[in-house]
């Protein structure tokens, strides 16, 4: 028995760090939302106790270390599961990127089990489950577009934004979130109106959504990485709509509703940045 599950990988339309908290992590809000470049996990049933793991990349650890072994061991673990698993990853999000590839692949894992394992647990329980993997965790259960407060794992829903391409680059750096964290001056912050952001998806108002585009650890990562700046200014100059870097980086982002746009905004990323994609933002959950 088989189980096919697509991992999307998500951006940032805004990102805020409130404040830090005592236990040490940042308070966020952040509004995410899933785009149509997804991994794809294959889950076979194994009659043996056993969590078995594989995949092509070689930037993905094939052992414990990996976010989808770590979903899967736990839910073993809570419901006393006594069958195993095979999990084949097709790694087609960037790693490291900000674009939360690995815990997408932890979300989908969760979805899969529930039903290759038979568990009938409910979307929360396990979005509630995958807080404790990690804090992109959440948000990837449920997929679609989203308010995350806390770490990111308390998810408010929110409607499907306007359809629209969103272009993605990469620069072939590696940045690490905990240290872009560590620099993020929070005195210095100029935050987001996250509300103008939730109001504008709300209207499916698509300007005030390219308008309202903040995410306060850009001037961290933009500072560190002059490519980085590079790809977004280009971005710009070549008629995006809107743009903005996810996560923390290194992947910047373009909005773009028309073909043509697109086409000159890809065309022109090709040039200089190796990984390059155009998909379709997706925007729509999987409660369905
Ligand atoms: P986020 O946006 O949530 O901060 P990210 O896109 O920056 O995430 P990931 O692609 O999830 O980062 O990978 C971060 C690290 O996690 C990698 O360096 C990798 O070693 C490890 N990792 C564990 N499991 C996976 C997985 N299934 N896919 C990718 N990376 C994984």
């Amino acid at each position: 028995m088989k189980v096919f599950v697509k991992a999307p990988a998500k951006i940032n339309l805004s990102l805020d760090v409130l404040y830090k908290r005592d236990d040490g992590y940042h308070e966020l809000e952040m509004v995410m939302t899933t785009i149509d470049l997804a991994d794809r996990l294959e889950l076979t049933l194994l009659e043996e106790s056993e969590i078995r793991i594989s995949s092509q990349s070689r930037y993905v650890p094939d052992d414990e270390r990996n976010l989808a072994f770590q979903a899967a061991k736990l839910l073993k673990q809570k419901f006393q599961v006594e069958k195993g698993v095979e999990i084949s990853i097709e790694k087609n999000i960037p790693v490291a990127a900000g674009l939360a590839g690995g815990s997408s692949d932890a979300a989908a894992t969760l979805r899969g089990l529930n039903k290759l394992w038979g568990l009938s647990l409910s979307i929360e329980e396990l979005a509630e489950i995958g807080a404790e993997i990690g804090s992109d965790v959440s948000f990837c259960v449920y997929g679609g577009t989203a308010l995350a407060k806390g770490r990111g794992e308390k998810i408010k829903l929110l409607p499907t934004p306007p359809s629209c391409w969103v272009i993605l680059a990469k620069p072939p750096i590696g940045v690490s979130t905990t240290e872009v964290y560590n620099k993020l001056n929070l005195n210095e912050i100029s935050h987001p109106n996250t509300n103008l952001m939730v109001q504008a998806i709300k209207e499916k108002n698509y300007q005030a959504i390219c308008n309202n585009l903040n995410n306060v650890l850009e001037n961290v990562t933009l500072s560190e990485y002059p490519e980085v700046k590079q790809i977004k200014e280009h971005m710009e100059k070549f008629g995006a709509d809107g743009v903005l870097m996810s996560g923390s980086g290194p992947t910047v982002f373009a909005l773009i509703q028309h073909d043509s746009r697109k086409e000159r905004v890809y065309n022109s990323l090709k040039g200089f940045c190796r990984q390059v994609f155009a998909v379709r933002l997706l925007g729509t959950n999987h409660l369905s």
